[in-house]
């Protein structure tokens, strides 16, 4: 294998991202301001315990205050939503985050849309997503923000290029295709119904790939020189984390590539971070509203 790539190293970039959090808060406790996220989490799902306590940590890390909400499975909706209301209106809590998937019963576009948009740093409200589409101040998403902020830090700029996601789901694909949009590049977006996905892949000089399937693109896919961003989180065969993307070929013809684990995961947690101290500022009248 020869990797010719430059690899995105979302692992280091999260370590930049999160320092400047860190002195965002630094600021914002001289003044006063105790920046605070609220944690909500319902059952014991494993994946959403470790994502969870991943949070918690690197929330504390950067000097933000935590409450973690622990609810049984067997919550009610109603007792759900009056939690969520409560946190809307504690002043101490500055970023409000509802541990997605919930579990089977409860309704989760209605607990998110009983979020005070302010605190929203999911950044999945519908006013924020509105926000997003008609280009006003909001909370982004964390996941598509982080795949900008690789890319800015990075000195990589998306104007005027062909930019092809893969994927569209609300948490990933359209709002990672909004922000590109925004930034002056030509958007495609690919599905499951599209067809020939390898031809619409090859025109990409940027592909961001959400999609949940095991090295679903091939290297010979990717035209050379591309940049990559693989958001995709699986387990290969060998139970080992793989992308969405082959990473050994599609390295060999790309310019640059964002590798699975540490490439746009930690990316995700680093904005959460950056959200909340955001909100924080605005909460306090101390950021553009
Ligand atoms: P999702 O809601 O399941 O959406 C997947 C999208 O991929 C859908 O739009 C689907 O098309 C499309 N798709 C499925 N099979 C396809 C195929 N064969 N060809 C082309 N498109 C196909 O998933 P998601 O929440 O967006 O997450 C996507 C991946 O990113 C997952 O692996 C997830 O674990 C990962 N992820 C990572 C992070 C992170 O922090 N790194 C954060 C969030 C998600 P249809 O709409 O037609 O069904």
């Amino acid at each position: 294998m020869t990797i010719t790539a430059r690899i995105l190293d979302g692992k280091a970039t999260a370590l930049e991202v999160r320092a400047d959090v860190a002195l965002d808060v630094e600021s914002l406790v001289e003044r006063g301001i105790h920046p605070g996220l609220a944690v909500v989490l319902v059952g014991e799902d494993p994946a959403s315990c470790v994502y969870v306590r991943n949070k918690d940590r690197a929330a504390r890390a950067a000097g933000i205050e935590v409450q973690t909400l622990r609810l049984p499975a067997d919550v009610s909706q109603a007792d759900l939503l009056s939690r969520v209301r409560a946190l809307n209106e504690d002043s101490r809590v500055h970023g409000i985050l509802v541990q997605l998937p919930l579990p089977a019963g409860l309704d989760a576009d209605e607990v998110l849309l009983s979020i005070d948009p302010k605190k929203d740093v999911d950044g999945l409200h519908p006013k924020n997503i509105a926000a997003l589409v008609q280009g006003r101040k909001g909370l982004v998403p964390c996941t598509p923000a982080g795949c900008m902020e690789l890319l800015d830090r990075a000195g990589i700029e998306l104007e005027g290029l062909h930019v092809v996601v893969l994927g569209r789901s609300a948490l990933v694909g359209k709002p990672v295709a909004q922000l590109a949009l925004a930034r002056n590049a030509t958007v495609t977006i690919c599905h499951s119904r599209t067809r020939d996905l390898a031809r619409v892949v090859a025109e990409g000089d940027v592909v961001i790939a959400a999609v949940g399937r095991a090295k679903l693109v091939e290297g010979a896919w990717i035209r050379p020189g591309a940049v990559v961003l693989d958001v995709g989180i699986n387990r290969g065969e060998d139970g080992q984390l793989v992308g969405d993307v082959d990473f050994e070929a599609a390295s060999e013809r790309a310019a640059a590539i964002t590798p699975v684990p540490g490439g746009i995961g930690p990316m995700t947690i680093a904005m959460l971070l950056s959200n909340t101290a955001l909100a924080a500022a605005r909460q306090s009248g101390l950021a553009g509203a």
